[in-house]
């Protein structure tokens, strides 16, 4: 029990490393990066930049990227 306690501890600090961590703008090269998950529970950066996320036509159309995250061993 300890042993299970103490790994999905240790995922979250991982988790955390990673969020702390976000990357560039995959479009704008902006660091206006934030974190979202999707309905299926997938973690995602999403790029909230007006000017990135903003289209032509007036739509919404952030750049987002899957979040990977460590695996447990
Ligand atoms: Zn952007």
């Amino acid at each position: 029990m300890r042993g299970a306690h103490f790994a999905r501890k240790l995922l979250e600090h991982e988790h955390a490393a990673v969020f702390a961590a976000p990357p560039r703008c995959g479009r704008c090269k902006g660091a206006e990066i934030e974190i979202r998950r999707r309905q299926n529970g997938t973690w995602v950066w999403r790029c909230y930049a007006p000017a990135c996320k903003t289209t032509p036509k007036g739509g919404t159309n952030a750049w987002t990227q899957n979040i990977r995250l460590g695996r447990v061993r």
